[in-house]
């Protein structure tokens, strides 16, 4: 290499900043240069959401707690940290999921995909819809495909498929888990454009997530390079928590400057006619007045902290219409003696229509067996959805007796917790409104076009999951070298 030194500014240490951090000296190193990388994030500590608490032989997550196995990103990059042999699948005996109806628990017929019934039989004896409401789905087979080409909300497509009863009773409830939104807000192709791609392949959203099973069974996409030990999991985490990657990242990032504790304010863009062909291209501002220099700029920063930094650079409308729901959980710990129940599943979704506080409930020590101490249980209750946030910011108390209650009454669960852990995410789930991909596509080929080497990217964009991220971090990566040498 000819020694050339590049230096980055990544805003945000969540694990979009950190894969970014991470691909951007790969990159470095595979062109033969150095890259002098500096992580700026106001909080204390790197991994943004991804938050493990280790406690009493517990591994508890405050954030995210596992992810898709079938998403490569995340396993190339366990394998590149050389933690793979720490990833763990979910217990094979907890495969069952319930959802809450008329104040009961019922098993979710089994073939669901992301609510989508793809077994028939199971779903015509389930007891959580109607006839109406089933004939009403088996529609799906007849009913034309759409020749709209535009996006559309999630709930518009499936009422539009399956009737507004399977959306509202099934998949919104089961979807919700992963938004914390309304089915009807949210854009179909920045979320599921499995969906839609179902629909005009096959006519049916039912024939085409089936075809999907079948194809997904017949090549599993990362089977081959998953460890055996967790080959048949659905989703995956690490022994030791999802920190098990934010440690491994942190080491392998050893050689990277970190900013903690403060914010990156403002950037600017130096003109070579005003300051001379020496001066940098960007200056970042940091919240305590210090100045980072920068060829290139990555920010991985919400969509509204995103906005504020590129406003007066750019028109970040797209940015501005994500709006962030909060939610909070609520763990408790519990000794096994004192709790009568065989927890046969994952846990427990709970519709709008049931009025209780809780949104779900994982059975985290059944779900997660490394979570837990053989003779404790552990739950993870959700609280707060879009059009129902204020339950956030009730006081402890008042959060754990409510939260307290709903388990009395859905589970008869009445034992006094070991100890209760809440954690509140304000403002922390991305709701992509409908046109999102299209819209942040144009604020980004814009702001490539204008600013050179300045990137935007992280959960606000093409994906909220981890192995999404991390997608987006290498893309990050590789973009900015590309703007910047070709
Ligand atoms: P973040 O982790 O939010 O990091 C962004 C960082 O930017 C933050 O640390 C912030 O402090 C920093 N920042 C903000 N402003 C500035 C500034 N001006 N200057 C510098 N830094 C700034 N995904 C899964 O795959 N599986 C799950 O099970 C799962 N569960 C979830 C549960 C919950 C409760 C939540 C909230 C999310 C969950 N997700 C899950 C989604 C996933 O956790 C997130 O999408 C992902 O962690 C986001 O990573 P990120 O780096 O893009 O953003």
């Amino acid at each position: 290499g000819n020694g050339r030194l590049d230096r980055f500014v990544i805003i945000g240490g969540g694990i979009s900043g950190l894969s970014s951090a991470f691909y951007l000296l790969k990159e470095a190193k595979l062109r033969g240069r150095g890259a002098a990388i500096t992580i700026v994030d106001p909080s204390d500590r790197i991994g943004g959401k991804i938050n493990t608490l280790r406690r009493d032989g517990f591994v508890i997550e405050r954030g995210p707690d596992s992810f898709l196995a079938r998403k490569t990103p995340i396993i190339d990059l366990a394998y590149d940290l050389g933690i793979e042999n720490e990833l763990t699948g979910t217990n094979p005996r907890a495969k069952k999921t319930y959802i809450l109806h008329h104040g009961k628990l019922h098993p979710m017929p089994p073939g669901l995909v992301l609510g989508v019934p793809t077994e028939i039989a199971p779903f015509a004896k389930t007891g959580l819809l109607t006839w109406g409401g089933k004939l009403r789905a088996l529609m799906d087979f007849v009913l034309p495909a759409s020749k709209e080409t535009g996006d559309e909300s999630i709930g518009d497509f499936l009422s539009r498929r399956l009737g507004t009863e399977v959306m509202e009773r099934v998949a919104e409830p089961l979807l919700a888990g992963i938004y914390a939104g309304e089915l009807r807000k949210l854009s179909l192709s920045a979320t599921f454009p499995q969906f839609r791609e179902a629909e005009r392949k096959h006519g049916s959203l039912i024939r085409g997530m089936r075809a999907n099973k079948r194809k997904g069974a017949a090549a599993p996409v990362s089977a081959s390079r998953v460890p055996a030990a967790v080959k048949n999991s659905m989703f995956l985490t690490f022994k030791g928590g999802l920190a098990t990657m934010v440690e491994a990242l942190n080491e392998a990032l050893s050689g990277v400057e970190r900013r903690l504790g403060v914010k990156a304010v403002a950037f600017r863009q130096n003109d070579p006619d005003e300051h001379g062909t020496d001066s940098p291209p960007y200056e970042v501002l940091l919240s305590d007045g210090e100045i980072l220099e920068a060829d290139g700029i990555i920010i991985t920063a919400p969509a509204f902290d995103a906005a504020d930094l590129l406003e007066p650079h750019t028109n970040v409308d797209a940015l501005r219409a994500v709006n962030y729901v909060s939610v909070a959980n609520v763990v408790m710990a519990f000794d096994k003696s004192k709790i009568g129940i065989d927890f046969d599943g994952s846990g427990f979704v709970v519709p709008r229509s049931e009025g209780t506080t809780i949104t779900a409930c994982t059975w985290t020590s059944a779900k997660w067996l490394h979570s837990s101490p053989g003779n404790k249980v552990l739950l993870r209750c959700y609280v707060g959805r879009a059009g129902d946030e204020a339950v956030v910011d009730l006081p402890d108390d008042v959060l754990t007796d409510a939260v307290r209650r709903d388990i009395r009454q859905v589970m008869g669960i009445t034992a006094e917790p070991l100890f209760t852990e809440i954690t509140r995410l304000h403002r922390s789930m991305p709701q992509y409104p409908v046109g999102h991909l299209q819209e942040t596509a144009k604020l980004r080929t814009k702001l490539r076009a204008e600013k050179p080497g300045v990137w935007v990217t992280g959960a606000a964009f093409d994906g909220v999951g981890l192995p999404d991220c991390i997608r987006q971090g290498k893309e990050a990566a590789s973009g900015v070298y590309k703007s910047l040498l070709g």
